[in-house]
């Protein structure tokens, strides 16, 4: 009857983790509207919500100072989940390349439709294009002749 169910591991979520990343065992959420983040380790208040801590805890430089109380393991964990995020990124990337090719590339779907259109007008004016189809055939066929005996002669 308890809150406690047992089902989910929520290991410290005492200020509630906006998602369910990694990275929230690791900080809390100081100021979630600012994005702001501490880190469990240092104390240390990231502005740029869980990215920047994963970075913070990766040790990784340029973006925000890197953790100087993190564990080597965990550090190694988030080295490696940032890697992983970048790869994917680039597969993701390289997807929609992709997608954008195999969109640009064929155009079969709209030349099928205007196909379609095209027969549904002659379907309309059947007799009309018979008509028009029968002239033009008997013009070409003139001109047929006239080619056929230049061609011979
Ligand atoms: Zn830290």
């Amino acid at each position: 009857m308890a809150a406690e169910g047992g089902a989910a591991p929520a290991p410290q979520s005492s200020s509630n983790p906006p998602s369910a990343d990694p990275a929230w065992a690791h900080g809390t959420v100081v100021d979630m509207a600012r994005r702001k983040v501490q880190c469990k380790y240092c104390n240390r208040v990231l502005s740029g919500s869980v990215w920047r801590l994963k970075q913070h805890l990766a040790g990784i430089k340029g973006e925000v100072a890197p953790c100087s109380r993190v564990s080597a393991e965990v550090r190694i964990q988030f080295c490696q989940y940032i890697k992983e995020k970048e790869t994917s990124k680039a597969n993701i990337s390289r997807r929609r390349q992709e997608i954008r090719e195999e969109l640009s590339a064929p155009p079969r779907r709209s030349v099928d439709l205007s196909r379609e259109r095209q027969t549904i007008d002659l379907d309309d004016d059947e007799e009309e294009q018979f008509r028009r189809a029968s002239q033009v055939s008997r013009r070409s066929f003139a001109k047929r002749t006239i080619s056929d005996v230049l061609v011979i002669t």
